[in-house]
C-alpha cells in the first residue's frame, strides 16, 4: 500500500469509529428458550446480542458476553424464535400489519404486476419499516390464454417467446420466476434452461394433468427447484406406487414442496358461514373483500360437492407429505394469501398446524417457515436461522411450540433487522 493510500484509509477509519458507535443500536436478549431454526436442541437461558441488526452473538448465558450500554430485552420464561416466512403470497401493502403482527418478517410473492411488486419490494426493504421483506418472481409466466389477467400474467406461445420473457424479468432482477397452469413442457423446458443461466429458481404451479397439463414428474425432470401446492399430480387417481416415485423423484432432485394445505382447507370449508363471521374481516379492504366474494362464485356455482372434493384432496396431500417426509423431503410453508379467507399472518399459522396433523414434528414444521424457506429464497447465509452474522429477524412468544405448533401464535414482541417492529 503506496503511503497516501495508508493515510486516506486511516483517516477513513478514524471518522468512521464514532459514527459507527452512534448508529450501531445494541440489542440484548436475554433468557429466553433459544430454538434457532436449524432444527438442533433448543437452548435454555440464551442470550442473543444484535448489532446493527445483525446477530454478533448467540448462545448460552455464561458462554456469551453481554455488551455493557445495550439495550436489554428480558426474555424469562419465554422462547426466541425466528422470524417466520410465507413462501407463497401476492403481496399486498394492506397485509403488513396481520404479518407483522403474527411473526412474519418476510414473504415470497410468487406473482404479481412487475412494477408494482418492484416498487413494494424496494419499500420493504427501507430502513426500520414495519413491513415483511419482500421477494418476488414477478408476473407468471404462463402459456396462452394466461389463467389470470395480464396485469399479472407474461402469456408466451413459443420456446423463442419464453426465452425472451424469462430474460427480461432476470433483467429486471426478480428473485426467482413462477410458472402458472397454461404452461406447455417445450415452453417450461425454455424457462427453465434460460433460469439455470441466470441463477434464478423456478417454482411452479401446473394445472390439472388430466386436461393435458404438465405431470409434476416432467416438470422436476425438466429442473424446477420449488412445486407450488403439490400440483401436477392427480391425488384422486394416482395409485400408491406412483405416488411413491414422485416422492422419490422430489428427494433426488432436492425439489422444495410448498404444500399450502391451508389453501385446501379453506376450499374444503368455502361455504361455511362462520367464514363470514370472521372477526379479522374488518382488516380486509372492501375492494379485496368483493373479489372474494366473486372469483369463486360462492353464491352461484360454488356446492358442497366442490367443498368436499377438496377435503379429499386435502387429506390425500397429508398422506404424500407424511411420505415425503419420511423419505428426506423439503417442505417450505405457504399460504397463497389473499386469496379467498386466507388472513396473512394467521394462515401460516394454521399452514404450520396442518403441516403437523400432516405428520411433521413441531420442529419440521418450524424449520419449513424458516431454514428451508431461506435456502429455496436462496438466502440461507442471511436468513432463516438465528446464528452469529445473520439478519436479526425474531420474535418473542410466550408459549413453546415444540410443546405445542399452536403456540407459534403467542406472539409478544417481534424484531426485524434488530429493530422492534411489533409489540403485544
Ligand atoms: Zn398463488
Amino acid at each position: 500500500m503506496n503511503k497516501r493510500l495508508l493515510w486516506a484509509s486511516l483517516i477513513l477509519f478514524i471518522t468512521l469509529i464514532p459514527f459507527s458507535d452512534r448508529t450501531l443500536a445494541q440489542v440484548v436478549i436475554r433468557g429466553g428458550l433459544l430454538i434457532d431454526g436449524t432444527g438442533r436442541e433448543p437452548i435454555p437461558n440464551s442470550v442473543v446480542v444484535i448489532e446493527g441488526g445483525t446477530i454478533k452473538a448467540i448462545g448460552p448465558v455464561g458462554r456469551v458476553v453481554t455488551p455493557t450500554g445495550a439495550t436489554i430485552i428480558e426474555a424469562n420464561n419465554k422462547i426466541v424464535l425466528p422470524g417466520l416466512i410465507d413462501m407463497h403470497v401476492h403481496y399486498r401493502s394492506w397485509e403488513d400489519h396481520l404479518f407483522i403482527s403474527h411473526g412474519v418478517t418476510t414473504v415470497r410473492d410468487v406473482g404479481n404486476s412487475l412494477a408494482e411488486i418492484l416498487q413494494e419490494r424496494k419499500r420493504s426493504q427501507e430502513e426500520g419499516v414495519a413491513k415483511p421483506r419482500v421477494y418476488t418472481c414477478g408476473p407468471f409466466l404462463d402459456g396462452f390464454p394466461p389463467i389470470f389477467v395480464m396485469q399479472v400474467s407474461y402469456p408466451v406461445t413459443t420456446p423463442e417467446e419464453a426465452k425472451a420473457a424469462t430474460s427480461k424479468l432476470i433483467r429486471a432482477k426478480v428473485d426467482c420466476l413462477k410458472t402458472q397452469q397454461n404452461i406447455t413442457l417445450p415452453l417450461l423446458e425454455a424457462i427453465t434452461a434460460v433460469a439455470k443461466k441466470g441463477k434464478l429458481p423456478v417454482t411452479a404451479h401446473l394445472g390439472d394433468s388430466r386436461l393435458g397439463n404438465i405431470k409434476a414428474s416432467a416438470a422436476i425432470a425438466l429442473g424446477i427447484k420449488g412445486l407450488e401446492h403439490i400440483s401436477g399430480i392427480d391425488f384422486l387417481t394416482t395409485p400408491q406406487s406412483e405416488l411413491e416415485e414422485i416422492a422419490d423423484m422430489i428427494v433426488s432432485h432436492s425439489v422444495f414442496v410448498d404444500a399450502t394445505l391451508v389453501l385446501d382447507e379453506i376450499l374444503s370449508k368455502l361455504l361455511d358461514p362462520e367464514l363470514k363471521k370472521d372477526p379479522l374481516l374488518k382488516q380486509v379492504p372492501p375492494k379485496e373483500f368483493a373479489w372474494w366474494e366473486r372469483v369463486y362464485g360462492l353464491n352461484t356455482w360454488w356446492t358442497e360437492r366442490h367443498s368436499n372434493r377438496w377435503r379429499t384432496i386435502l387429506r390425500k396431500k397429508k398422506e404424500f407429505i407424511r411420505m415425503l417426509i419420511k423419505k428426506g423431503g423439503v417442505i417450505t410453508a405457504g399460504t397463497d394469501t389473499p386469496v379467498p379467507y386466507m388472513y396473512p399472518g394467521v394462515s401460516l399459522h394454521r399452514e404450520l398446524e396442518l403441516l403437523v396433523s400432516a405428520g411433521l414434528t413441531p420442529m419440521q414444521a418450524i424449520m419449513a417457515a424458516t431454514k428451508n424457506a431461506a435456502e429455496l429464497l436462496g438466502h440461507a447465509d442471511r436468513l432463516g436461522t438465528l446464528e452469529a452474522g445473520k439478519t436479526a429477524d425474531l420474535q418473542i412468544l410466550s408459549h413453546n411450540p415444540l410443546e405445542n405448533i399452536s403456540n407459534t401464535k403467542s406472539v409478544e414482541v417481534v424484531l426485524r433487522d434488530g429493530r422492534i417492529v411489533w409489540k403485544k
